[in-house]
């Protein structure tokens, strides 16, 4: 599933010692797998060959360009939030008609930006979005392409941070919109309303949720098409889950043979935005332990690597395996907070979490962080974002440098009526 692996007592990343890694270019480092990456996207492409959909890699998940770059390559398409997603997915090299534009709040200049570059379409969120992307695209003399994003109000079963598919949550519209903008699509002469999109959280680990919301995309699409209104484009967006403890979630061959007969019947060209399933068991974080510390309740081992760093245990209360680099053979004896050095008592990797005998100097791995772990870093306490490496094979190569103190304070200005610094 990936290509993290013990071979004797230590932790490679394909054929590369992770520890050589961590001395090599210090910590906290995000290390990940190419073929891993690869093998999830290849995966994927394979349990839907049968319908040749266009899988659009949702650019959040993990927005490296050497990420980006590496499906690409292979043939993916892009799921883009924003400008600075727009730009990054060009500058990845990903033609325009591979990528999708989803979000409830695109600004004017965003939307001018992707309908210059001619995307493959926006996933359009509400009906005043869709008259501005009407209202621009006539200005820009064009006419462009659009998937309204439909709220199929399921529940997904996951955290509620992650769920977008209810009728709570801000995204898409309901079934009832959907079918008053398409009966009046010739008010929109801006747009070619050319399909649907669906997206209804992340991290789901059964098949019901996603079933139940393509379903009723489908009966909407017949329902539409009965009086006469023709799609093109099924979007079902991402969520497909990953192993992160003890999930079983289902395998991309199972999805598929889930959701195919509805997707064949619709006829449409069907499009996939997975993130977290391509990239997520594809990386790890790799911190140093400062200090080990005891109170009369706890034990701490504090780390190197903080919320700024990976947030989501802090924002989600999300379990991530932490394993040695090294295992030496101690047997798993002490419950830990494993904690970063941030100025929270929300910062925490993992809580009361049973490790072997946690050292000073010791190397932790904080698994499956490749997914929503580097690009929801910050710099918060003035901590410069890590290292990341990729590694092909026995080959290492740095695909974003860690941060020095200057770029810091690159774009800050003291103004001049203060006295010189
Ligand atoms: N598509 C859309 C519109 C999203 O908002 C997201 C994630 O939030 C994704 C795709 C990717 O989701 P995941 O990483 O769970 O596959």
């Amino acid at each position: 599933m990936h290509e993290f692996k013990y071979s004797g007592n230590h932790l490679y990343c394909e054929k590369v010692k992770v520890e050589d890694l961590a001395k090599k270019y210090g910590t906290p480092l995000y290390v990940y797998s190419y073929h891993t990456i690869l093998g999830h996207f290849l995966k994927l492409k394979a349990a839907f060959s049968a319908i040749e959909p266009l899988i659009c890699y949702s650019v959040k998940a993990n927005s490296n360009l050497a990420v980006l770059r590496s499906l690409v390559d292979k043939g993916a398409g892009l799921d883009i939030v924003s400008g600075g997603e727009l730009f990054r997915a060009i500058r990845a090299g990903c033609p325009a008609k591979g990528i999708v534009y989803a979000s409830v709040g695109k600004t004017d200049d965003e939307i001018e930006e992707a309908i210059r570059r001619g995307i493959l379409f926006f996933n359009v969120e509400s009906i005043a979005e869709l008259e501005n992307i009407s209202r621009i695209a006539r200005g820009l003399k064009k006419t462009t392409r659009v998937a309204i994003r439909i709220n199929p109000d399921v529940e997904p079963k996951t955290h509620k941070y992650i769920t977008t598919g209810k009728l709570t949550n801000k995204f898409g519209v309901d079934f009832a919109t959907a079918r008053q903008i398409l009966l009046a699509r010739g008010g929109f002469p801006g747009v070619d309303i050319a399909g649907l999109h669906l997206h209804i959280g992340s991290q789901i680990t059964e098949p019901a949720p996603f079933l139940a919301a393509i379903k009723r995309a489908a009966d909407f699409i017949s329902e539409m098409k009965s009086k006469g209104i023709g799609l093109q484009y099924l979007n079902i967006g991402g969520g497909l889950g990953i192993v992160y403890d003890k999930e079983a979630p289902q395998t991309a061959q199972n999805f598929a043979r889930r959701v195919l007969p509805i997707l064949r019947k619709t006829g449409l060209k069907v499009i996939l935005e997975p993130g977290r399933f391509i990239v997520g068991n594809a990386g790890i974080l790799v911190s140093k332990v400062l200090y080990v510390k005891a109170t009369a309740k706890k034990k701490f081992a504090i780390v190197d690597a903080g919320m700024n760093d990976l947030i989501r245990p802090s924002l989600y209360g999300a379990y991530h395996n932490i394993l040695p680099l090294t295992d030496s053979g101690r047997r798993m004896t002490t419950k830990y907070d494993i904690v970063g050095p941030i100025c929270e008592s929300g910062d925490f990797l993992a809580k009361d979490r049973l490790m072997p005998e946690v050292r000073e100097g010791d190397y932790l791995a904080v698994m499956s962080a490749g997914a929503y772990g580097f690009s929801m870093a910050s710099n918060y306490n003035s901590r410069r974002r890590a290292r990341e490496v990729m590694v092909v094979k026995d080959r290492v190569f740095t695909i974003r440098k860690r941060e020095t103190n200057q770029d810091l304070v690159r774009n800050e200005e003291v103004p001049a009526f203060l006295s010189g610094i």
